[in-house]
């Protein structure tokens, strides 16, 4: 049976790619509900130039707010050491650095050659080695187009393999598998899977983000599971892409992703119909943006039985 880790990324990935700005109190509103429909990991937002990406722009006021709903471990994307800097100051968990395997999309997304991002990640993973064992986010090295990107094309093996090793041996505590521009498959899932954690040790690889541009979001994540991965990003409603990768698309659909889970028998700790009421919200604040996902308009089955709610925290 077992569980996963479902950590929900349209606050972030999400938002970013939506043509209107959430007002921060309907960010928090909606985190707050998601939170307390079960989801126990959000990446609420990104450290990045406002000027780039506006919709990021309130992510400090944001993070004030997430860390304090109990028992949510809290996450941000932060592109450098000031935005590390920034995630540190605010108490947030988790840490998140990408690093593009395809270098044209790395200097594209954050302006940063591999070098580059090798050394601001050694930087952060330094800083954060200064920091009391308590305090210290969790630092995530983010591999993404590891998969094919839109403006390289296919991404070689032995590329993926050296940035994951490039991270580690910078300090990163883990690294992650990102198809930013859904070109994986569920054969290239596992093959990818096996290899990092070959390179890396299968301890340094938990996590995957997939995009389900071609509607293959599902398979991968299917397949990644039974390689043993057990966190898994998604987006509420399927929002998503990456503005800097054209043609990407909306990530994993959270809805769907918590239904196929617990409909299996493993536990996501979300309870569904709440998950799915928070919909209204984002469709609220975010007028004419297009939410995706089968489980919310199909209902769920006469007599489906998920988890239950949990426990109210404190
Ligand atoms: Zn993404």
């Amino acid at each position: 049976m077992g569980s996963v880790l479902i950590s929900e990324v349209g606050p972030r990935d999400g938002l970013q790619n939506c043509k209107a700005v959430m007002p921060t109190a309907d960010k928090v509103r909606w985190i707050r509900a998601m939170a307390a429909a079960g989801v126990k990991e959000i990446e609420i937002g990104s450290f990045v130039s406002p000027k780039l990406l506006p919709q990021m722009a309130d992510t400090g006021e944001v993070l004030a707010e997430a860390v304090t709903i109990p028992g949510l471990t809290v996450a941000v994307l932060v592109p450098n050491l000031k935005g590390a800097e920034a995630a540190i100051a605010g108490g947030a968990h988790k840490i998140t650095l990408p690093m593009s395997v395809s270098e044209t999309h790395s200097l594209r997304n954050i302006r940063k050659t591999h070098a580059e991002v090798i050394a601001e990640a050694k930087v952060i993973a330094d800083r954060l080695a200064e920091l009391p064992e308590g305090r210290r986010p969790h630092f995530e090295g983010s591999l993404s187009t590891a998969f094919g990107c839109t403006l390289e094309g296919p991404v070689a093996e032995a590329k993926v393999l050296a940035c994951a090793e490039a991270l580690m041996a910078a300090g990163c505590d883990e690294v992650g598998l990102a198809d930013t521009t859904g070109y994986g498959d569920p054969a290239s899932v596992r093959r990818l899977i096996r290899a990092v954690r070959g390179a890396v040790g299968a301890g340094a690889l938990t996590g995957v983000h997939f995009h389900n541009t071609r509607g293959l979001g599902l398979a991968n994540v299917l397949a990644a599971h039974e390689e043993g991965i057990t966190t898994f990003d998604s987006s509420l409603g399927g929002l998503g892409g990456c503005p800097t990768a054209p043609g990407a698309s909306g990530n994993v659909v959270t809805e769907d992703l918590v239904f196929m889970f617990e409909a299996m028998g493993i536990e996501t700790g979300i309870d569904l119909e709440a998950l799915m009421a928070t919909r209204a919200m984002v469709a609220e604040a975010l007028p004419g943006e297009e939410l995706y996902g089968f489980t919310p308009r199909a209902g769920l089955p006469l007599g489906f039985r998920g988890m239950p709610a949990p426990a109210p925290a404190g």
